[in-house]
């Protein structure tokens, strides 16, 4: 495992977020699952969340771990590496939250990922 800190996490989540190759989709899930992400050719990704189940925000934290550790974290049977997530997700989201900064930089991010969707939608 690389020797990550949470700056470091929080820094290559940013970057997943800002990449083109990532794509982020709202849309209604009839409550199976709240958020996911799914991986294509070419370094192609994308979330899917169902915003009245989970926060955007929330859920896009949680889902760019999935995607960041993934080399980290891939070989792990599933419920070891949503255990690491959901631990690490909640140590990722204390650390931005401490920071107005930091929390507008997502929610602005966020917004315009999100208006990207509909426009290609
Ligand atoms: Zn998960």
């Amino acid at each position: 495992m690389r020797p990550w800190t949470v700056g470091a996490l929080e820094r290559e989540c940013r970057k997943a977020l800002m990449d083109p190759a990532l794509s982020v989709r709202l849309t209604q899930l009839d409550g199976k699952e709240a958020a996911y992400i799914e991986w294509a050719a070419g370094d192609k990704a994308r979330v899917v969340v169902d915003p009245h189940e989970m926060g955007v925000k929330p859920a896009l934290i949680h889902e760019l771990l999935h995607h960041v550790l993934s080399d980290d974290v891939g070989d792990l049977e599933d419920d070891l590496e949503e255990a690491l997530v959901l631990a690490w997700e909640d140590v990722l989201t204390r650390h931005v939250n401490r920071s107005r900064y930091r929390v507008r930089w997502w929610r602005e991010a966020i917004r315009r990922k999100v208006r990207g969707a509909r426009a290609e939608a």
